[in-house]
Protein backbone atom coordinates (compact mmCIF):
# COMPACT_ATOMS: atom_id res chain seq x y z
CA UNK A 1 0.00 0.00 0.00
CA UNK A 2 1.32 3.52 -1.02
CA UNK A 3 1.01 6.04 1.88
CA UNK A 4 -0.10 8.61 -1.03
CA UNK A 5 -2.93 6.76 -2.13
CA UNK A 6 -5.81 8.84 -2.20
CA UNK A 7 -9.24 7.60 -0.73
CA UNK A 8 -10.94 6.22 -3.89
CA UNK A 9 -7.66 4.17 -4.23
CA UNK A 10 -7.31 3.31 -0.92
CA UNK A 11 -11.33 1.70 -1.20
CA UNK A 12 -10.59 -0.59 -4.08
CA UNK A 13 -7.03 -1.80 -3.15
CA UNK A 14 -5.98 -1.18 0.25
CA UNK A 15 -6.23 -4.01 3.22
CA UNK A 16 -5.33 -7.15 0.65
CA UNK A 17 -2.10 -7.34 -1.10
CA UNK A 18 -1.88 -10.24 -2.75
CA UNK A 19 1.49 -12.57 -2.87
CA UNK A 20 3.02 -13.60 -5.89
CA UNK A 21 0.14 -16.84 -7.32
CA UNK A 22 -2.13 -15.89 -4.41
CA UNK A 23 -6.01 -15.21 -5.30
CA UNK A 24 -6.67 -12.06 -6.56
CA UNK A 25 -9.60 -11.12 -4.30
CA UNK A 26 -9.39 -11.44 -0.87
CA UNK A 27 -9.87 -15.26 0.53
CA UNK A 28 -12.68 -15.95 2.62
CA UNK A 29 -10.62 -17.96 5.25
CA UNK A 30 -13.80 -19.61 6.80
CA UNK A 31 -11.91 -21.66 8.89
CA UNK A 32 -11.95 -21.60 13.21
CA UNK A 33 -8.51 -22.34 13.62
CA UNK A 34 -5.05 -22.32 12.35
CA UNK A 35 -2.69 -25.09 11.72
CA UNK A 36 1.17 -24.88 13.28
CA UNK A 37 4.39 -26.95 13.41
CA UNK A 38 5.21 -26.56 16.42
CA UNK A 39 3.78 -25.73 20.12
CA UNK A 40 6.28 -22.38 20.49
CA UNK A 41 4.40 -21.22 17.73
CA UNK A 42 1.22 -21.19 18.99
CA UNK A 43 2.58 -20.16 22.76
CA UNK A 44 4.41 -17.04 20.85
CA UNK A 45 1.11 -15.90 19.34
CA UNK A 46 -1.16 -16.46 22.84
CA UNK A 47 2.10 -14.21 24.39
CA UNK A 48 1.20 -11.78 21.57
CA UNK A 49 4.83 -11.91 20.61
CA UNK A 50 4.63 -12.53 17.41
CA UNK A 51 1.64 -11.92 14.78
CA UNK A 52 -0.73 -14.39 13.23
CA UNK A 53 -4.21 -15.82 13.59
CA UNK A 54 -4.67 -18.75 16.15
CA UNK A 55 -8.72 -18.56 16.30
CA UNK A 56 -11.49 -17.06 14.68
CA UNK A 57 -12.85 -15.26 17.84
CA UNK A 58 -9.35 -12.76 17.66
CA UNK A 59 -8.89 -12.64 14.45
CA UNK A 60 -8.89 -13.71 11.41
CA UNK A 61 -7.43 -13.18 8.06
CA UNK A 62 -10.32 -12.14 5.53
CA UNK A 63 -11.98 -9.75 8.53
CA UNK A 64 -8.20 -8.43 8.94
CA UNK A 65 -7.84 -7.50 5.60
CA UNK A 66 -11.18 -5.37 5.97
CA UNK A 67 -10.16 -3.98 8.97
CA UNK A 68 -6.77 -2.91 7.15
CA UNK A 69 -9.12 -1.51 4.46
CA UNK A 70 -11.42 0.68 6.70
CA UNK A 71 -8.32 1.96 8.86
CA UNK A 72 -6.43 3.26 5.64
CA UNK A 73 -9.56 4.73 4.45
CA UNK A 74 -9.99 6.94 7.91
CA UNK A 75 -6.45 7.06 8.68
CA UNK A 76 -6.10 5.46 11.48
CA UNK A 77 -3.68 3.22 13.00
CA UNK A 78 -5.71 0.12 13.57
CA UNK A 79 -8.87 -1.33 13.83
CA UNK A 80 -11.87 -3.86 14.97
CA UNK A 81 -14.38 -5.50 13.19
CA UNK A 82 -17.37 -6.88 15.16
CA UNK A 83 -20.52 -8.40 14.78
CA UNK A 84 -22.68 -4.89 14.57
CA UNK A 85 -22.49 -1.31 14.66
CA UNK A 86 -23.88 -1.55 17.98
CA UNK A 87 -21.11 -3.81 19.04
CA UNK A 88 -18.73 -1.40 17.84
CA UNK A 89 -20.52 1.24 19.93
CA UNK A 90 -20.66 -0.67 22.95
CA UNK A 91 -16.83 -2.03 23.04
CA UNK A 92 -15.56 1.66 22.11
CA UNK A 93 -16.54 2.82 25.23
CA UNK A 94 -16.36 -0.36 27.33
CA UNK A 95 -12.49 -0.09 26.33
CA UNK A 96 -12.84 3.54 27.87
CA UNK A 97 -14.31 3.31 30.62
CA UNK A 98 -15.45 0.85 33.78
CA UNK A 99 -18.20 0.85 36.18
CA UNK A 100 -18.37 4.21 38.09
CA UNK A 101 -17.54 6.26 35.32
CA UNK A 102 -19.38 9.25 32.92
CA UNK A 103 -19.47 9.33 29.42
CA UNK A 104 -21.01 12.51 27.88
CA UNK A 105 -23.06 11.96 24.62
CA UNK A 106 -25.32 13.70 22.58
CA UNK A 107 -28.79 13.66 22.68
CA UNK A 108 -29.57 12.88 18.78
CA UNK A 109 -27.76 9.52 18.57
CA UNK A 110 -29.25 6.43 16.67
CA UNK A 111 -32.31 5.33 18.85
CA UNK A 112 -30.57 2.15 19.20
CA UNK A 113 -27.48 3.72 20.96
CA UNK A 114 -29.43 5.65 23.02
CA UNK A 115 -31.21 2.80 24.38
CA UNK A 116 -27.90 0.88 24.67
CA UNK A 117 -26.21 3.93 26.87
CA UNK A 118 -28.94 4.25 28.56
CA UNK A 119 -30.58 0.82 29.32
CA UNK A 120 -27.49 -1.69 29.06
CA UNK A 121 -24.41 0.39 29.71
CA UNK A 122 -25.76 1.91 32.72
CA UNK A 123 -26.56 -1.31 34.19
CA UNK A 124 -22.75 -2.48 33.44
CA UNK A 125 -21.92 1.04 35.80
CA UNK A 126 -21.61 3.12 33.37
CA UNK A 127 -23.49 6.78 33.97
CA UNK A 128 -23.90 8.15 30.43
CA UNK A 129 -25.81 11.26 30.21
CA UNK A 130 -26.67 14.16 27.44
CA UNK A 131 -26.23 17.55 25.80
CA UNK A 132 -28.35 18.73 23.12
CA UNK A 133 -27.44 19.43 19.57
CA UNK A 134 -27.89 23.34 20.45
CA UNK A 135 -25.49 23.54 23.37
CA UNK A 136 -22.82 25.61 22.52
CA UNK A 137 -19.22 25.31 23.99
CA UNK A 138 -19.65 26.30 27.55
CA UNK A 139 -22.85 24.57 28.28
CA UNK A 140 -21.04 21.53 26.53
CA UNK A 141 -17.88 21.92 29.14
CA UNK A 142 -20.47 22.43 32.39
CA UNK A 143 -22.12 18.75 31.51
CA UNK A 144 -17.99 17.27 31.89
CA UNK A 145 -17.31 15.39 35.01
CA UNK A 146 -14.19 14.76 37.03
CA UNK A 147 -15.14 10.97 36.38
CA UNK A 148 -15.57 11.69 32.73
CA UNK A 149 -13.76 9.12 30.40
CA UNK A 150 -15.30 9.89 26.79
CA UNK A 151 -17.22 12.29 24.74
CA UNK A 152 -19.54 10.08 22.38
CA UNK A 153 -21.24 11.74 19.24
CA UNK A 154 -22.42 11.09 15.90
CA UNK A 155 -21.33 12.47 12.71
CA UNK A 156 -24.54 12.76 11.07
CA UNK A 157 -27.19 11.67 12.94
CA UNK A 158 -29.88 9.20 12.31
CA UNK A 159 -32.31 10.13 11.58
CA UNK A 160 -32.38 13.84 13.48
CA UNK A 161 -29.71 14.60 10.36
CA UNK A 162 -27.71 16.74 12.51
CA UNK A 163 -23.98 17.53 11.23
CA UNK A 164 -21.99 17.82 14.43
CA UNK A 165 -19.33 20.37 15.18
CA UNK A 166 -15.92 17.96 15.60
CA UNK A 167 -13.97 20.83 16.24
CA UNK A 168 -16.46 22.01 18.90
CA UNK A 169 -16.50 18.65 20.50
CA UNK A 170 -12.90 17.60 19.78
CA UNK A 171 -11.70 20.98 21.79
CA UNK A 172 -13.94 20.38 25.01
CA UNK A 173 -13.02 16.45 25.06
CA UNK A 174 -9.12 17.45 24.76
CA UNK A 175 -9.29 20.10 27.81
CA UNK A 176 -10.92 17.48 29.80
CA UNK A 177 -7.82 15.16 28.73
CA UNK A 178 -10.46 12.11 27.46
CA UNK A 179 -11.02 11.16 23.92
CA UNK A 180 -13.92 11.67 21.33
CA UNK A 181 -15.36 8.68 19.83
CA UNK A 182 -17.40 9.52 16.38
CA UNK A 183 -19.96 7.43 14.96
CA UNK A 184 -19.27 8.06 11.41
CA UNK A 185 -22.14 5.34 9.91
CA UNK A 186 -23.93 7.76 7.77
CA UNK A 187 -20.84 10.11 5.91
CA UNK A 188 -18.68 6.83 5.52
CA UNK A 189 -14.90 8.49 5.35
CA UNK A 190 -15.62 8.84 1.79
CA UNK A 191 -17.15 11.80 2.93
CA UNK A 192 -16.09 12.77 6.13
CA UNK A 193 -12.89 11.82 8.09
CA UNK A 194 -13.53 12.72 11.72
CA UNK A 195 -9.50 12.23 12.60
CA UNK A 196 -8.83 15.54 10.55
CA UNK A 197 -11.50 17.51 12.97
CA UNK A 198 -10.16 16.24 15.89
CA UNK A 199 -11.74 12.55 16.85
CA UNK A 200 -9.84 10.18 18.74
CA UNK A 201 -11.67 6.81 17.91
CA UNK A 202 -14.57 6.37 15.33
CA UNK A 203 -17.04 4.08 14.60
CA UNK A 204 -19.30 1.98 12.12
CA UNK A 205 -22.01 0.41 11.50
CA UNK A 206 -20.87 -1.40 8.66
CA UNK A 207 -23.84 -3.10 8.04
CA UNK A 208 -25.28 0.75 6.13
CA UNK A 209 -23.52 1.95 3.36
CA UNK A 210 -20.05 0.59 3.75
CA UNK A 211 -21.81 -2.56 3.05
CA UNK A 212 -24.08 -0.99 0.74
CA UNK A 213 -26.20 -3.94 -0.33
CA UNK A 214 -27.87 -5.19 2.49
CA UNK A 215 -26.48 -8.15 3.06
CA UNK A 216 -23.97 -8.05 6.26
CA UNK A 217 -24.30 -6.95 9.66
CA UNK A 218 -21.11 -5.76 11.11
CA UNK A 219 -19.73 -2.89 12.93
CA UNK A 220 -15.74 -1.69 13.04
CA UNK A 221 -13.98 0.95 15.26
CA UNK A 222 -11.25 2.77 14.26
CA UNK A 223 -7.97 4.14 16.49
CA UNK A 224 -6.42 7.02 15.04
CA UNK A 225 -3.40 6.65 17.42
CA UNK A 226 -1.49 8.95 19.50
CA UNK A 227 -4.17 9.57 22.00
CA UNK A 228 -2.69 10.10 25.36
CA UNK A 229 -3.87 7.90 27.58
CA UNK A 230 -1.04 8.31 30.04
CA UNK A 231 -2.89 11.28 31.24
CA UNK A 232 -3.61 9.49 34.80
CA UNK A 233 -7.38 8.94 33.39
CA UNK A 234 -6.46 5.81 32.00
CA UNK A 235 -5.41 3.20 34.25
CA UNK A 236 -6.09 0.46 32.69
CA UNK A 237 -4.04 1.29 29.78
CA UNK A 238 -0.83 1.74 31.64
CA UNK A 239 -0.88 -0.66 34.53
CA UNK A 240 -0.48 -4.04 33.86
CA UNK A 241 -2.98 -6.07 32.78
CA UNK A 242 -3.31 -9.21 35.32
CA UNK A 243 -5.13 -11.21 32.45
CA UNK A 244 -2.26 -11.01 29.88
CA UNK A 245 1.26 -11.49 32.22
CA UNK A 246 1.41 -7.97 33.30
CA UNK A 247 1.24 -6.83 29.82
CA UNK A 248 0.86 -3.08 29.93
CA UNK A 249 -0.89 -1.48 26.62
CA UNK A 250 0.94 1.66 26.05
CA UNK A 251 3.83 0.22 26.58
CA UNK A 252 4.40 -2.94 25.12
CA UNK A 253 1.90 -1.94 22.35
CA UNK A 254 2.36 2.25 22.18
CA UNK A 255 1.45 2.71 18.27
CA UNK A 256 -2.21 0.75 18.96
CA UNK A 257 -3.08 0.30 22.48
CA UNK A 258 -6.50 0.83 22.37
CA UNK A 259 -7.07 -1.74 19.37
CA UNK A 260 -4.78 -4.34 20.79
CA UNK A 261 -7.03 -4.10 25.02
CA UNK A 262 -10.05 -3.88 23.03
CA UNK A 263 -9.52 -7.29 20.88
CA UNK A 264 -7.52 -9.06 24.07
CA UNK A 265 -9.63 -8.22 26.48
CA UNK A 266 -13.05 -7.62 25.31
CA UNK A 267 -13.12 -9.51 21.83
CA UNK A 268 -11.39 -12.54 23.68
CA UNK A 269 -13.72 -12.60 26.89
CA UNK A 270 -17.12 -10.93 25.50
CA UNK A 271 -16.53 -12.52 21.71
CA UNK A 272 -18.53 -11.04 19.21
CA UNK A 273 -16.34 -10.89 16.41
CA UNK A 274 -17.11 -10.07 12.41
CA UNK A 275 -17.27 -13.28 10.91
CA UNK A 276 -15.20 -14.21 7.78
CA UNK A 277 -18.20 -14.30 4.75
CA UNK A 278 -19.40 -11.24 6.25
CA UNK A 279 -15.94 -9.65 6.24
CA UNK A 280 -15.77 -10.27 2.58
CA UNK A 281 -18.94 -9.26 1.85
CA UNK A 282 -18.49 -5.95 3.62
CA UNK A 283 -14.66 -5.75 1.86
CA UNK A 284 -16.37 -6.01 -1.43
CA UNK A 285 -19.19 -3.74 -0.69
CA UNK A 286 -16.05 -0.86 0.12
CA UNK A 287 -14.66 -1.49 -2.94
CA UNK A 288 -16.91 1.04 -4.80
CA UNK A 289 -18.19 3.01 -1.67
CA UNK A 290 -16.66 6.29 -3.02
CA UNK A 291 -18.70 6.13 -6.46
CA UNK A 292 -21.54 4.56 -4.48
CA UNK A 293 -21.61 7.93 -1.85
CA UNK A 294 -21.55 10.49 -4.60
CA UNK A 295 -24.76 8.93 -6.40
CA UNK A 296 -26.32 8.68 -3.28
CA UNK A 297 -25.79 11.84 -2.05
CA UNK A 298 -26.40 13.51 -6.11
CA UNK A 299 -30.03 11.53 -5.64
CA UNK A 300 -30.87 12.32 -2.28
CA UNK A 301 -30.40 16.08 -2.93
CA UNK A 302 -32.90 15.69 -6.10
CA UNK A 303 -35.35 14.15 -4.07
CA UNK A 304 -35.16 17.04 -1.35
CA UNK A 305 -35.86 19.49 -3.80
CA UNK A 306 -38.59 17.23 -5.15
CA UNK A 307 -40.57 16.77 -1.84
CA UNK A 308 -40.10 20.47 -0.83
CA UNK A 309 -41.58 21.57 -4.06
CA UNK A 310 -44.28 19.27 -4.03
CA UNK A 311 -48.02 20.91 -2.16
CA UNK A 312 -48.65 17.62 -0.45
CA UNK A 313 -45.15 17.77 1.52
CA UNK A 314 -45.21 19.76 4.90
CA UNK A 315 -42.03 19.64 5.39
CA UNK A 316 -38.04 17.97 4.26
CA UNK A 317 -35.00 17.59 6.39
CA UNK A 318 -31.93 17.38 4.53
CA UNK A 319 -28.31 18.92 5.44
CA UNK A 320 -27.50 19.28 1.42
CA UNK A 321 -30.10 21.71 1.24
CA UNK A 322 -27.91 25.22 0.55
CA UNK A 323 -30.78 26.74 2.84
CA UNK A 324 -30.56 23.75 5.52
CA UNK A 325 -29.49 25.09 9.15
CA UNK A 326 -26.76 22.07 9.02
CA UNK A 327 -25.49 22.99 5.65
CA UNK A 328 -22.59 25.31 7.07
CA UNK A 329 -21.33 22.37 8.76
CA UNK A 330 -21.98 20.25 5.36
CA UNK A 331 -19.49 22.27 3.50
CA UNK A 332 -16.93 22.41 6.75
CA UNK A 333 -16.74 18.92 6.97
CA UNK A 334 -18.01 16.66 4.06
CA UNK A 335 -16.67 16.30 1.10
CA UNK A 336 -17.75 18.65 -1.52
CA UNK A 337 -20.95 19.62 0.44
CA UNK A 338 -22.60 16.05 -0.43
CA UNK A 339 -24.74 14.78 2.24
CA UNK A 340 -25.26 11.15 1.68
CA UNK A 341 -28.65 9.59 0.83
CA UNK A 342 -30.46 9.90 3.83
CA UNK A 343 -33.19 12.37 4.23
CA UNK A 344 -36.66 13.02 6.10
CA UNK A 345 -39.60 14.48 5.60
CA UNK A 346 -43.67 14.86 7.02
CA UNK A 347 -46.77 14.55 3.97
CA UNK A 348 -49.56 16.85 4.67
CA UNK A 349 -52.19 15.19 7.06
CA UNK A 350 -49.82 13.72 9.32
CA UNK A 351 -48.40 10.36 10.58
CA UNK A 352 -51.92 8.91 8.71
CA UNK A 353 -51.47 9.98 5.12
CA UNK A 354 -47.73 9.22 5.56
CA UNK A 355 -48.73 5.84 5.74
CA UNK A 356 -50.67 6.33 3.27
CA UNK A 357 -47.70 7.26 0.87
CA UNK A 358 -45.56 4.84 2.49
CA UNK A 359 -47.88 2.19 1.73
CA UNK A 360 -48.62 3.06 -1.92
CA UNK A 361 -44.82 3.53 -2.90
CA UNK A 362 -44.20 0.37 -5.52
CA UNK A 363 -39.77 0.73 -6.24
CA UNK A 364 -39.24 1.88 -2.64
CA UNK A 365 -39.67 -0.37 -0.09
CA UNK A 366 -40.42 -0.24 3.57
CA UNK A 367 -37.60 -1.77 5.22
CA UNK A 368 -36.04 -1.67 8.93
CA UNK A 369 -32.98 -0.81 7.18
CA UNK A 370 -30.95 2.37 5.55
CA UNK A 371 -27.95 3.32 3.64
CA UNK A 372 -27.84 0.20 0.75
CA UNK A 373 -28.61 0.92 -2.75
CA UNK A 374 -32.33 0.10 -3.01
CA UNK A 375 -34.68 3.38 -2.02
CA UNK A 376 -36.13 2.29 0.64
CA UNK A 377 -38.79 4.11 3.40
CA UNK A 378 -39.37 3.50 7.14
CA UNK A 379 -41.08 5.07 9.75
CA UNK A 380 -38.96 5.69 13.04
CA UNK A 381 -41.96 6.52 16.14
CA UNK A 382 -43.27 3.31 14.83
CA UNK A 383 -40.33 1.21 14.16
CA UNK A 384 -36.66 2.14 15.14
CA UNK A 385 -37.06 4.13 17.38
CA UNK A 386 -40.25 2.30 18.82
CA UNK A 387 -38.82 1.84 22.72
CA UNK A 388 -37.75 5.31 23.06
CA UNK A 389 -40.24 7.30 24.96
CA UNK A 390 -41.98 10.67 23.71
CA UNK A 391 -38.93 12.79 25.82
CA UNK A 392 -36.58 10.51 24.28
CA UNK A 393 -38.11 10.91 20.58
CA UNK A 394 -37.94 14.64 20.89
CA UNK A 395 -34.23 14.74 21.85
CA UNK A 396 -33.33 12.23 18.68
CA UNK A 397 -35.57 14.50 16.86
CA UNK A 398 -37.97 11.49 15.83
CA UNK A 399 -41.80 13.67 15.21
CA UNK A 400 -44.90 11.07 14.77
CA UNK A 401 -45.40 11.99 11.11
CA UNK A 402 -41.29 11.93 10.35
CA UNK A 403 -40.84 9.49 7.68
CA UNK A 404 -37.03 8.54 6.89
CA UNK A 405 -36.38 7.86 2.69
CA UNK A 406 -32.79 6.19 2.17
CA UNK A 407 -32.46 7.25 -1.26
CA UNK A 408 -30.77 4.51 -3.15
CA UNK A 409 -28.54 4.24 -6.64
CA UNK A 410 -31.22 3.79 -9.10
CA UNK A 411 -32.06 6.41 -11.64
CA UNK A 412 -33.48 9.36 -10.01
CA UNK A 413 -36.32 10.01 -12.51
CA UNK A 414 -37.71 6.40 -11.24
CA UNK A 415 -37.35 7.51 -7.54
CA UNK A 416 -39.22 10.71 -7.98
CA UNK A 417 -41.80 9.49 -10.51
CA UNK A 418 -42.95 6.85 -7.72
CA UNK A 419 -43.07 9.00 -5.20
CA UNK A 420 -44.92 11.50 -7.50
CA UNK A 421 -47.42 8.62 -7.76
CA UNK A 422 -47.71 7.70 -4.12
CA UNK A 423 -48.34 11.23 -2.61
CA UNK A 424 -50.73 11.62 -5.05
CA UNK A 425 -52.94 8.94 -2.61
CA UNK A 426 -52.24 10.62 0.30
N1 LIG B 1 -25.01 3.66 14.52
C1 LIG B 1 -25.83 4.22 13.62
C2 LIG B 1 -25.64 5.64 13.23
C3 LIG B 1 -26.86 3.47 13.05
O1 LIG B 1 -27.67 4.05 12.14
C4 LIG B 1 -27.04 2.11 13.44
C5 LIG B 1 -28.12 1.30 12.89
O2 LIG B 1 -29.01 1.79 12.22
C6 LIG B 1 -26.16 1.58 14.39
C7 LIG B 1 -25.14 2.37 14.90
C8 LIG B 1 -26.29 0.16 14.84
O3 LIG B 1 -25.75 -0.66 13.87
P1 LIG B 1 -26.16 -2.20 13.63
O4 LIG B 1 -27.59 -2.22 13.18
O5 LIG B 1 -25.17 -2.66 12.61
O6 LIG B 1 -25.98 -2.90 14.93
Amino acid sequence: MDKNWKIETLAVQAGYEPEDGAPRIVPIAQSTTYKYDDVQSVADLFDLKREGFFYTRLANPTVDAFEKKIAAMEGGVAAVALSSGQAANAYSLLNIARCGDHVLALSSLYGGTVSLFTNTLKKAGLEISFVTPEMGEAEVEAQMRENTKALFIESLANPALVVADFEMYARVAHKFGVPLVVDNTFPTPILCNPFKFGADIVTHSTTKYIDGHATSVGGIVVEKGGFNWSNGKFPEFTEPDASYHGLIYTRDFAAAPFSVKMRVQLVRDYGIPMMPFNAFLSHLGTETLHLRMERHSENALAMAEFLRNHPKVSWVNYPGLADSPENAKVRKYFKNGMASGVLCFGVKGGREAGERVMNALKLAAIVVHVADVRTGVLHPASMTHRQLSEAELVAAGVSPDLIRLSVGIENIDDIIADFDQALAQA
